[in-house]
């Protein structure tokens, strides 16, 4: 089944927050319809991956390179929803999908700030509640999580970001795989940003996200688990943004068993 309404990144944290039973200072509601979905089979373990440029238009023009993405919505109890986002860049952007709190609000535009600010994100809340929570992200953002939540896999940014996404996609796989008592994940894939920032071909990027979600959506059914997939912004692209001048982006979010 697929389904469309109007949301924000912003609803993405508090949704996690109520199917899990704690609480955040973010006063936006949780999303009913994704509730719904989580309680009927109660999942094991919640995987949520921002892929990094992931929008909405990116989503429908790519749909045969993220086939993957697209057979995900297609299936029993799988929800498609379209959200507004809340920033262009990536740090205040995934600030506020952990937050469940607008880039005003929790003051983090850069990865100095993640390191002072004293919001938690769901990730510390839930760790904190005896849910035990990683994380697989760039070396500088995992640096105000460690000894905060029960594992942190740092990947080193690189020149090469198909290596780096590759690893991303490892060391997830490898929590899924091990670490039975994590119900939340958080990972962060980055190519198709690095690719439009480029220049690149976008088809090659997309092909490669593709592939690192078909092996993680793989892991994350074996453990009925659920997936939150995302994109964090609009995708810097020149041609789109001199064409189109700047309309607010939307980007999916899947929400899906696998
Ligand atoms: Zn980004």
């Amino acid at each position: 089944m697929s389904f469309m309404q109007s949301l924000s990144l912003l609803n993405i944290a508090p949704t996690l927050a109520e199917f899990f039973g704690i609480s955040l200072t973010s006063r936006v509601h949780p999303v009913e319809q994704i509730l719904n979905v989580m309680h009927a089979r109660n999942p094991q373990v919640v995987v949520l991956l921002v892929i990094d440029s992931l929008d909405y238009q990116f989503y429908s023009d790519f749909a045969d390179e993220l086939e993957v993405l697209h057979e995900l919505v297609k299936r029993d109890d799988s929800l498609l929803l379209e959200c507004e986002t809340v920033s262009n860049h990536t740090t205040p952007a995934i600030a506020s999908i952990l937050t469940g709190l607008r880039p005003e609000s929790h003051k983090i535009r850069t990865s100095e700030d993640v390191g002072k600010s004293k919001i938690n994100s769901i990730l510390e809340i839930l760790d904190d509640a005896g849910k035990p929570t990683a994380a697989v992200l760039e070396t500088n953002g995992t640096k105000p999580l460690l000894g905060r939540i029960s594992y942190v896999f740092a990947v080193d940014d690189r020149e090469d970001i198909v290596e780096y996404d590759a690893l991303i996609k490892t060391h997830t796989i490898s929590i899924l795989n091990h670490q039975h008592e994590v119900r939340f994940v958080f990972s962060h894939l980055r190519a198709i940003d690095r690719f439009a920032h480029r220049g690149w071909d976008l088809r090659v990027a997309a092909k490669i996200t593709n592939e690192n979600m078909r092996a993680i959506a793989k892991a994350v059914g074996e453990r009925n688990g659920m997936l939150f997939i995302c994109g964090d912004h609009g995708a810097h692209l020149k041609e789109r943004e001199e064409s189109q001048g700047k309309a607010p982006a939307t980007v999916p979010l899947i929400v899906c068993y696998s």
